[in-house]
């Protein structure tokens, strides 16, 4: 796949859209708001089409959930979300029919993973996962060169967690399951129990403690479903202070023994930074069985 490559990072409240090439140059890039998808995909589609119209490729990092089965008629549709207007939107299909090319379409935090993987913390692996804490928690992990999937996209930040002994007083966030990693550990959960972020807490703070603590039982467990070389920890949640070495001595600590010694060269940060979204929606088009073409008949 050579040539000029189509990139949106469709997000929640905005939509990135760049061009970039196989060199993983990224040339230019416009901020679209997220309103409806009949208003926002069309004017991504405009931006596009006034960088030139010679694309090899789409690549799309989107939020979720996902249809993600290529032999669904739903593929590259968002399917049932919380986001107004957009449940069973077709993401993937109008970009493809514009530029008459194959599209490669996945979430936010898989594009992520496999750009970390390709160019990142993960480079030279055979196995890395990477899990992002923010508004939500998200995790994907590439095996063998290629993103895992099931019959759908992983759900990582929704695994179920051991309670924090100091902590049992919290229901959790997620409007799911209540107490799951997201619900207990991500920027909202936080700022639910004590009123501020990680990084507004003195560090003194119990809340410092209490989160390590989640993420390192996360990572145990991730650790030993599959043993990656690589956990990379993202997200703004992480950029608290100290919370990524407090993460790695609490999973030396939870793992029985898996992490020891370890801890500081499998739990890692990202490499990639301001262009993490571009880069995964760039990444999702550099592995083949990725790319699809849409049919012109579905309209
Ligand atoms: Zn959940």
């Amino acid at each position: 796949m050579d040539g000029r490559i189509a990139l949106i990072e469709a997000g929640g409240t905005k939509f990135i859209v760049g061009v970039g090439d196989t060199s993983r140059r990224i040339h230019a890039r416009t901020r679209i708001d997220t309103t409806r998808p009949e208003e926002t995909i069309p004017a991504a589609i405009d931006w596009l089409r006034r960088q030139g119209s010679d694309y090899s490729a789409v690549g799309i990092a989107s939020f979720g959930p996902l249809d993600l089965d290529p032999t669904s008629s739903g593929w590259g549709h968002i399917t049932r979300t919380t986001k107004r207007h957009w449940s069973d939107a077709d993401v993937a299909g109008p970009f493809g029919r514009a530029f008459d090319c194959p599209v490669a379409i996945d979430t936010d935090v898989n594009g992520a993973a496999l750009a970390e993987w390709l160019w990142g913390a993960g480079q030279d692996t055979n196995a890395s996962l990477y899990l992002t804490v923010g508004t939500g928690i998200g995790g994907g992990a590439v095996v063998g060169g290629r993103l895992i999937h099931g019959v759908g996209h992983p759900e990582m930040g929704h695994i179920r967690m051991p309670r924090h002994p100091a902590d049992g007083g919290f229901a959790g966030i997620c409007p799911f399951h209540g107490d799951c990693l997201e619900g207990l550990a991500s920027g909202p959960a936080i700022t639910a129990r004590w009123g501020a972020s990680l990084s507004e807490l003195p560090s003194g703070h119990e809340g410092h403690r209490i989160i390590a603590w989640y993420l390192a039982q996360a990572a145990a467990t991730f650790q030993a479903i599959l043993e990656p070389a690589r956990i990379i920890l993202g997200g703004g949640v992480m950029s608290a202070p100290g919370l990524l070495d407090r993460v790695r001595t609490e999973a030396a600590a939870a793992s029985g023994g898996y992490f020891a010694g370890k801890a500081e060269e499998i739990i890692v940060a990202p490499a990639l930074g301001d262009d993490a979204g571009l880069l995964g929606a760039l990444a999702l088009t550099r592995i083949g069985g990725n790319l699809h073409r849409i049919p012109a008949s579905r309209a």
